[in-house]
C-alpha cells in the first residue's frame, strides 16, 4: 500500500521522500503469472489458427469484454501481466536493446499513433477480425512484432507500453481510480525510460500534448462515447453483404459517432464549461465504458438484434426478458458511482521503484513533479 506522501507525489521515488532507496525485489509470483499468460496467449494464437471458433471466442468474447472492467478497477494488474508487454521487454531482458531514451516529441507522436491504430483496429473487427481466426492471429503477430522491434530500440516500457500500444489509451481513459496499486515487477528499479510513465503517473500521461490544444488522450476521450455507441449498431460481415458497402458502414458509422461526440465535447469543454476539463474527462470516460457494457453484456448471452455476433453463450431460453435491463442497470450504477466522483490526489497504477543509477540517472533526468 502507498503512504500518503507517495499518493500525493507519485513521480517521486521512495528515496526522494525519505525512504530506503534500494531496488525493489519483485515477487516471483509475478514471473509465474507472466509466464502463464504468455503460454495462454500462445495457446489462444494456436486456437485462432486451428480451432478458430474457440480462438475467436477467447479473444473477442472473453478477453476483450473483461478488459475495460480490468482497466477501471485494476489497471496495474493488466500492466503487470500483459503478454505483449513481455514481448516488448524481451530485447532489454536479453540484453540486445540499444536502450535509447525517448524524447517527449517522439513519445507524443507515438501516442497519437496508438490512438489512430485503435480507431483503425476496432472497426476492422466487423470487417474481418471477429469472423476470421487467421486474421485475428495475424493482428496479434503484427502487434507482437512491432512491440518487440520497438523494444529493440527504446528502453524498457517507453517504446510500446507507454506510447505505441493501442490499448494504453484505453487504459488511461478508464484507469482513473484504481482499486489497488500494485508493485511494479517489470521494473525492479526505474531507469526513467520515459519522461512520463503511464504506470507511475497516469494523470500526467493523460495530459501529454494538451498544452495549447488537444492531446491524444483528450481527443480519444472526446469522441469515444459516440464511437462505441455507433460501433454496436454495425453487424459483422456476412457473405450476403456487399464487401464494399459493409466496409464503408463499419468504418463510417463509428467515425461519424466519434465526430458527433467530439463536437459535443468541444462545445462543452471550450464554450460552455471551460473550467471543468477534468470533470468532463471523467464524464466522457464514464459514458464510454457504460455504453460499452450496456450493449456488450446482453450481447454476450444472446440478447442482440445482430446475434450471433458477439455471443459467447445463448441464454435467451433460460433468462427472463428483463435480464438485459437488470444487467445494464447494475453495471451502469457500479461504473458511474466508481468513476464519476472527484478523486483528490493522483493515484498511480503501480508503485514507482527506486531510481537506478546504472546509466548515471541524476536529478537532471528526474521527471518534473
Ligand atoms: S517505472 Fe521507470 S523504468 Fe519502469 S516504465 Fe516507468 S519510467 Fe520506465
Amino acid at each position: 500500500m502507498l503512504t500518503d506522501t507517495q499518493r500525493e507525489h507519485p513521480s517521486l521515488t521512495p528515496g526522494e521522500i525519505g525512504e530506503e532507496n534500494t531496488p525493489s525485489v519483485p515477487s516471483p509470483a509475478w514471473s509465474w503469472v507472466q509466464a502463464a499468460l504468455l503460454v495462454l496467449g500462445l495457446a489462444i494464437f494456436a486456437g485462432l489458427l486451428w480451432l478458430p471458433t474457440l480462438g475467436l471466442h477467447a479473444v473477442w468474447n472473453v478477453l476483450i469484454p473483461v478488459a475495460p472492467l480490468l482497466f477501471v478497477f485494476f489497471p496495474g494488474l493488466w500492466r503487470n501481466i500483459c503478454p505483449l508487454a513481455t514481448f516488448a521487454l524481451l530485447p532489454r531482458k536479453l540484453g540486445f536493446s540499444v536502450q535509447r531514451r525517448m524524447s517527449s516529441r517522439t513519445n507524443q507522436a507515438l501516442r497519437w499513433g496508438a490512438v489512430a491504430a485503435l480507431l483503425l483496429i476496432v472497426p476492422l473487427r466487423h470487417v474481418i477480425l471477429d469472423v476470421s481466426g487467421p486474421a485475428t492471429a495475424g493482428l496479434l503477430v503484427m502487434a507482437a512484432a512491432v512491440a518487440f522491434s520497438i523494444g529493440c530500440v527504446f528502453d524498457w516500457k517507453s517504446g510500446w507500453c507507454s506510447s505505441l500500444c493501442p490499448v494504453q489509451p484505453v487504459e488511461l481513459l478508464y484507469g482513473r481510480r484504481p482499486l489497488v496499486e500494485f508493485q511494479n515487477p517489470r521494473c525492479s528499479s526505474c531507469v526513467n525510460c520515459t519522461q512520463i510513465c503511464n504506470d507511475s503517473d497516469p494523470e500526467r500521461a493523460r495530459a501529454v500534448g494538451d498544452h495549447g490544444g488537444m492531446g491524444p488522450l483528450e481527443f480519444l476521450t472526446a469522441g469515444f462515447p459516440g464511437f462505441i455507441w455507433a460501433w454496436f449498431q454495425v453487424p459483422n460481415f456476412r457473405p450476403e453483404y456487399s464487401r464494399l458497402d459493409h466496409t464503408l458502414e463499419a468504418f463510417g458509422l463509428p467515425l461519424l459517432g466519434f465526430l458527433l461526440s467530439a463536437l459535443l465535447y468541444n462545445l462543452l469543454r471550450y464554450r460552455l464549461l471551460p473550467n471543468e476539463g477534468k470533470a468532463l474527462g471523467r464524464l466522457f470516460a464514464t459514458v464510454a465504458v457504460v455504453v460499452y457494457y450496456w450493449y456488450r453484456l446482453p450481447f454476450l448471452v444472446g440478447f442482440s438484434p445482430t446475434a450471433p455476433d458477439g455471443m459467447l453463450v445463448d441464454l435467451t431460453q433460460w433468462l427472463p426478458g428483463w435480464a438485459p435491463y437488470l444487467m445494464r442497470a447494475l453495471t451502469s450504477i457500479l461504473l458511474v458511482l466508481w468513476l464519476l466522483p472527484h478523486e483528490r490526489g493522483q493515484r498511480p497504477w503501480l508503485v514507482r521503484p527506486p531510481y537506478s543509477y546504472e546509466r548515471g540517472t541524476s536529478a537532471a533526468h528526474l521527471p518534473p513533479t
